[in-house]
């Protein structure tokens, strides 16, 4: 066994991870499908269909000609029935595509290997495959893999830590589909040229680790089992934990020379580039004390979330909070008639005992939120900022280094909304004007 590695700082969290051994199940194409036109970060797409249009699995519905964006495909085929706008569950006005399936699942003539001979093709093949971070960030990876020329990235870091509570999908990708964990690996790394290939995975896993070793014999991929602690699967954690490099602030891992992709991201790759089949559907790990028969669902993106629960058995009492997502990162969702989108990791449905937000006590300054924090921040005082909206102290103190890991919540006595304090306050401070000409 290799020696374990890890970052300093963050917290241990409880190994609930009640899904683990739930094979994936297929839940059937849903009677209606509502594609939002973004489900990524960066620019909305437009849709390219109209009302009444015809449509078939794996055509492109929406589309955008900004650079960091991603184009949507229909999981179904039928017909637009409707275009709509919905409120997203992060506070956006999003227009959707509404679908009525014909029950028939016809594929679109488009749908087809790429044809891949050098990186501009896999670069491009990629966009096409409307693939984003499927660990939860939405990035779309085509960006994350058209580096500019005077990169010079050594290593690859695959992210199969996983490392919130309930959320198993990744784990169940690197069990149930290990040999296109492995082909993907290598895709990227023979494009890419990328000479080191790692795969980090926590050491709560250990059959994923056994499962990836065995795989990667014989290939230049190492499996790097690493001492479980949360919020390793942040990109940043993550780096400093595999090759003791640290990503400065405001940074990005290629400037240390790493690339980060999600192991289902990558599994992907390797599924694409032999089917065609855009990212149409996913696999959520559906959790929570309030579901009947939790376990791991292949969904159609744009499935509602109240049909995947009806799907799972459907409640068992009343819920008091839906979170899109993890405990720690994910977010509460306020109407469970939203979709399920690209990047929809986890639905986690809870009920009374931890769906009701605890009260909040004034601080007694006993400072474990900031030995805490993995970004060495104070998280008490960018609470304190943030709430007077004192920008400029919320700027001197770093606010947007904070990667919301929930870190300093989560071990708070006084149980301080720290998180959502510290979101509001980045959220002031990207709403302050551009200064024109400034930089
Ligand atoms: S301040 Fe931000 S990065 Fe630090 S522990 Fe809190 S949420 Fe995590
Ligand atoms: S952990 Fe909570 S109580 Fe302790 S210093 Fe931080 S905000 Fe205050």
């Amino acid at each position: 066994m290799k020696r374990k590695k890890t970052f300093k700082q963050g917290a241990t969290l409880p190994h609930i991870k009640n899904t683990a051994h739930s094979p994936t199940v297929v839940m059937p194409a849903p009677e209606t499908i509502t594609v939002p036109m973004q489900q990524h970060i960066g620019a909305p797409c437009k849709p390219v269909l109209q009302k009444g249009d015809r449509v078939k699995v794996g055509q492109v519905i929406g589309d955008s000609d900004q650079y960091v964006s991603a184009p949507i495909h229909s999981g179904v085929s039928g017909k637009v029935a409707k275009m709509d706008i919905i409120l997203t569950y992060d506070g956006r006005n999003v227009p959707v595509m509404i679908i009525e399936s014909d029950g028939e699942n016809e594929i679109h003539e488009d749908v087809k290997p790429p044809k891949v001979g050098n990186l501009n093709e896999f670069v491009k093949a990629i966009r096409a495959s409307g693939l984003v971070g499927l660990g939860g960030a939405g990035f779309p990876t085509h960006v994350k893999l058209n580096l500019p020329n005077e990169a010079d990235i050594d290593t690859l870091i695959v992210n199969a830590v996983e490392c919130e509570p309930y959320i198993t999908s990744d784990f169940r990708e690197a069990l149930e589909h290990t040999e296109h964990v492995i082909r993907g690996t290598e895709i990227i790394g023979e494009f890419l040229k990328i000479p080191n290939l790692i795969i980090g995975v926590e050491d709560n896993k250990p059959e994923s680790i056994e499962i990836l070793s065995q795989a990667a014999k014989g290939t230049k991929i190492q499996v790097q089992p690493l001492i479980t602690r949360y919020p390793q699967g942040a990109e940043k954690m993550l780096i400093s934990a595999l090759t003791g490099r640290k990503v400065p602030s405001g940074g990005l891992p290629s400037d240390v020379g790493t690339i980060v992709l999600n192991i289902t991201t990558v599994s992907f790759i390797s599924k694409y580039l032999e089917t065609g089949m855009p990212l149409v559907k996913r696999r959520v790990t559906v959790d929570g004390t309030a579901v009947k028969n939790p376990g791991n669902v292949e969904v159609v993106v744009g499935t509602s979330i109240r049909e995947l629960l009806a799907f799972c058995g459907g409640i068992t009492e009343e819920i008091k909070k839906v979170i899109m997502g993890g405990p720690m990162m994910g977010i509460a969702n306020y109407n469970i008639d939203q979709p399920i989108l690209k990047q929809n990791n986890a639905i986690l449905a809870l009920g009374k005992e931890l769906g009701d937000p605890p009260n909040e006590t004034p601080c007694i300054r006993c400072g474990r939120c900031v030995s805490r924090c993995p970004m060495s921040l104070m998280p008490v005082n960018l609470d304190l900022f943030s709430r007077r909206r004192d920008l400029e102290m919320l700027n001197r103190y770093h606010i947007m280094d904070c990667i919301e890991c929930g870190s300093c919540t989560y071990n708070c006595p006084a149980k301080r909304y720290l998180v959502q304090s510290i979101r509001m306050g980045k959220t002031l401070i990207r709403q302050q004007p551009k200064v024109k000409g400034g930089k």
